[in-house]
């Protein structure tokens, strides 16, 4: 538990975290800080090559289990009209991960004045990179998680109220996939399209085409999204173009329904297009996988954390992605929502969108209590 010192110290230290962000890959500053907390307690760094981001470590021996919170902003112009908005124009804390962060270090924090009595290692990852989608994998391949039997992590949600867990097992965050598909045809005068080959109506055509995925390919129990997010073409009004772009995301739980859907993708979209006369080159770019959360470990995490907390809920799950699945690959973990301001809130990646304060000393409990728990059931 935080005590009411503890408490207004993690909140400056949110204010300034939110008030320096860093993007993906360029969180320097944010890791120096990090480190000169940490080494101010006492805990330990270890060794790991990374340029941004760290991973600490606190106790010692087996088992050895894994608390993990990411560190990096979003390249959008803030417009929340907080006193401790963004100085750094155009990059904001719009996902949270300056709770994130706070939250481990209030952990840390706890976690080192009860290091005695640990019965194990606990390694607090400060992850970089986690809007880049590359974070947890560099982490990963440092080595330096290879001995880690359980992983815990979180993500705030502001449109659920404060304080709320949501633990669920197995897929709580999609599958991520990326498209890029450049339509070739052959312009011509606006008057005479016979002499070429549309490459806007052949566009239009594979858009509309590919909205029968999801209703006709996949199985209407799966939650499957296909969503075109920027379409580009010409640039006048009485000449057809040569070439058309398009791109967007696949958001799918399921590793049937994602070989599904981009071999469904790549048949429509090579299809229509040889239907108009046009030629196509798709670009395809793996996101991260289902956020799956091991059964076993959510039941107990789900019963330990109803033990000390009123409101535990087992969530609806959510398309966005995250890159917590990576750990899940190798390692089993759990990963949770905290509810972190209120229902009707703007959602996470908005210009406006705000955290509030009361969620960090529920996630620094989550963190802490659940950390505890772990060691001792898997040193049985
Ligand atoms: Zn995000
Ligand atoms: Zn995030």
């Amino acid at each position: 538990m935080t005590t009411p010192e503890h408490y207004d110290e993690l909140v400056k230290i949110r204010h300034y975290i939110h008030e320096n962000p860093e993007l993906s890959g360029q969180e320097f500053k944010t890791t120096e800080f990090l480190k000169n907390y940490l080494e101010n307690l006492d805990i330990q760094i270890l060794k790991t090559g990374l340029k941004t981001g760290l991973v600490a470590q606190i106790g010692s021996g087996n088992p050895v289990i894994a608390l993990r919170a990411d560190i990096d902003a979003l390249p959008i112009f803030e417009n929340t009209g907080l006193e401790f908005a963004s100085k750094n124009a155009g990059v904001m804390h719009a996902c949270g991960h300056d709770l994130h962060q706070t939250s481990l270090l209030g952990a840390a924090k706890i976690l080192k004045s009860r290091e005695s009595e640990l019965k194990g290692t606990i390694k607090l990852i400060f992850q970089h990179a986690e809007e880049g989608h590359f974070g947890a994998n560099d982490v990963l391949e440092t080595g330096i998680l290879a001995d880690v039997l359980a992983i815990i992590g979180y993500h705030n949600m502001p449109t659920l109220p404060v304080g709320q867990i949501g633990i669920r097992e197995k897929g709580i965050m999609a599958a991520v996939d990326q498209f890029y598909v450049t339509v070739k045809g052959t312009g011509s005068h606006a008057a005479y399209p016979h002499e070429g080959a549309d490459s806007i109506v052949a566009t239009s055509a594979i858009i509309t085409g590919l909205q029968q995925l999801v209703a006709r390919n996949i199985d209407p129990q799966h939650a499957v999204v296909v969503s075109v997010t920027h379409v580009e073409a010409g640039n006048t009004w009485n000449v057809l173009p040569d070439d058309a772009i398009f791109e967007g995301t696949i958001r799918t739980f399921d590793k049937s329904d994602r070989e599904l859907a981009k071999k469904r993708f790549y048949e429509v979209v090579e299809n229509v297009a040889k239907a108009y006369g046009v030629s196509v080159k798709i670009k395809w770019i793996l996101g991260p996988n289902v956020t799956y959360n091991d059964p076993e470990l959510s039941d107990f995490i789900y019963t330990e954390t109803a033990k000390w907390h009123e409101d535990v809920v087992i969530p609806e799950p959510s398309n966005a992605g995250e890159d917590f699945a990576t750990y899940q690959e190798k390692i089993p973990g759990v990963f949770a929502f905290i509810g972190s301001n209120s229902p009707g809130s703007p959602g996470l990646h908005f210009s406006d969108m705000t955290v509030k304060d009361e969620t960090i000393p529920v996630a620094v409990d989550y963190y802490v209590n659940n950390a505890l728990a772990l060691l001792e059931r898997l040193g049985k």
